[in-house]
């Protein structure tokens, strides 16, 4: 089956292409070299606005499919995985506005993330809860008219980068899940520091460091909906983010693909190029098979997320439809947002082990230069171990499809 792709999709597609076929490719090993993406180039992406493509014109994104997104950034990871990382993460650090903002927070705080004038962050994970997290301890306690905030985030991408947080903590620790809350801290809050950056195998270009929070208080207005729902606005918001990383797992499979085929025409030995034997040709011909279904499942999970994007904006959307149309079109959109959960899953889970196996491959085939920094193959590599981890590891997507499955 083809996917059709539309005109709007394709021009996403294009111009991701060549900004980082011009601009990003010449500096990937820099930037995994001393471990940060320069600031111009950080500028340019966020002015070409990559990171809001499927959020609402209204505040400034481009109201374009999650596949949109996708394909740009499938497009970026063949240059430099950490760059489409960055790009997913403040992606990410969008979601949570979108999902709970009111339409004052969404003019004040999504508005400027979504032009690039801002750049965003999304705070769950806690050096104590990681795939487990219930397990957190960061409190947020209302006083007068602030929530004070206390506890330690960690492995946040963009940290001390971002200018715009949201912050799952506990109001009330006794109802678990039912007790979270989101809040929008800003950088420079009294009371909100950045630990260490971590030192990453991969994806180095990308600033990953925790936060603490000592009494830092924020404003009431700064909590996202209403107390008690921090644990949806987060489980929404890494749901759609593992959509986002799935398109970046396919462009680095497809990277490695396109690397071990060019090497393994022109490497000979025993008087012939290494394409010529049988268990190079089987390694890319299972590159190649598993990027075809990597590539299917993630645009199929893409085409869910948009029902869960846009249902807020569903009322607009219908007006002018008869009852019945509108009666079949939320009957889909209930439909795909219930599918769309294990779909999410499965498409992250596949598409981030697809690209490690590729990445793998690559490697081997290029021989004893895979193994050496001048390889570009050594880089995905690494880059594409971290895609099983983070955002939930493949454990934590197995159980979500299990859990599916076996309803
Ligand atoms: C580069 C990078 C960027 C990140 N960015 C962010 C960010 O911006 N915001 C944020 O909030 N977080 C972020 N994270 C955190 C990431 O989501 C977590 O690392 C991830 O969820 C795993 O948590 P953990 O590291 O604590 O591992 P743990 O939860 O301690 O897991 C350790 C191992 O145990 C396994 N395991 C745990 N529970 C089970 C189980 N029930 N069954 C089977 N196996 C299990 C895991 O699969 C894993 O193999 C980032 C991580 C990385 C590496």
């Amino acid at each position: 089956m083809e996917w059709e792709l539309s005109e709007r999709e394709k021009g996403f597609q294009q111009i991701a292409r060549e900004f980082a076929q011009s601009e990003v490719l010449p500096l990937a090993s820099e930037i995994d070299r001393s471990g940060k993406i320069p600031k111009g180039l950080r500028s340019k992406l966020l002015d070409l606005k990559f990171q809001s493509i499927p959020l609402p014109r209204k505040f400034g994104g481009a109201s374009a499919s999650m596949l949109s997104f996708v394909l740009a950034v499938a497009e970026i990871a063949k240059a430099s995985p950490s760059v489409a990382f960055f790009t997913c993460a403040s992606l990410g650090g969008m979601f949570p506005l979108h999902f709970a903002g009111s339409e004052e927070q969404k003019a004040a705080f999504l508005r400027p993330l979504c032009e690039g004038e801002k750049l965003g962050a999304f705070a769950l994970t806690e050096p104590q809860a990681g795939s487990d997290p219930i397990s957190m301890q960061t409190t947020a306690v209302r006083e007068g008219d602030e929530f004070v905030l206390n506890g330690e985030k960690a492995f946040i991408t963009n940290a001390a980068l971002a200018d715009t947080y949201t912050i799952i903590a506990y109001t009330d620790k006794a109802k678990k899940h039912k007790g979270m809350s989101a809040f929008i801290v800003e950088k420079g809050t009294k009371g909100m520091k950045f630990t260490k950056m971590a030192d990453l195998l991969g994806m180095r270009g990308c600033i990953v460091a925790g936060i603490r929070l000592e009494d830092c208080a924020v404003p009431k207005e700064n909590l996202l909906g209403r107390e008690g729902d921090g644990f949806k606005i987060a489980m929404e918001t890494v749901n759609i983010e593992r959509v986002a990383l799935s398109g970046v797992g396919v462009g680095i499979a497809e990277a490695c693909l396109e690397l071990a085929c060019e090497y393994a025409k022109v490497r000979k030995q025993f008087s012939q190029p290494i394409a010529n034997f049988e268990a190079v040709q089987f390694m890319l011909a299972d590159t190649a098979t598993e990027i075809e279904a990597a590539r299917l499942l993630t645009f199929k999970a893409a085409n869910l997320a948009d029902a869960v994007l846009y249902r807020f904006s569903q009322e607009q959307e219908q007006r002018g439809l008869s009852a019945e149309a509108v009666a079949v079109s939320q009957e889909e959109r209930r439909r795909k947002i219930e599918a769309f959960r294990k779909i999410a899953a499965m498409a992250k889970l596949f598409s981030s082990e697809v690209a490690l196996r590729a990445a793998s491959n690559a490697v081997q085939i290029h021989g004893g230069f895979g193994c050496t920094k001048e390889c570009p193959a050594e880089r995905f590599f690494r880059d594409a171990r971290i895609l099983s981890i983070a955002v939930g590891t493949s454990e934590i997507q197995r159980i979500t499809i299990a859990r599916e499955v076996l309803k």
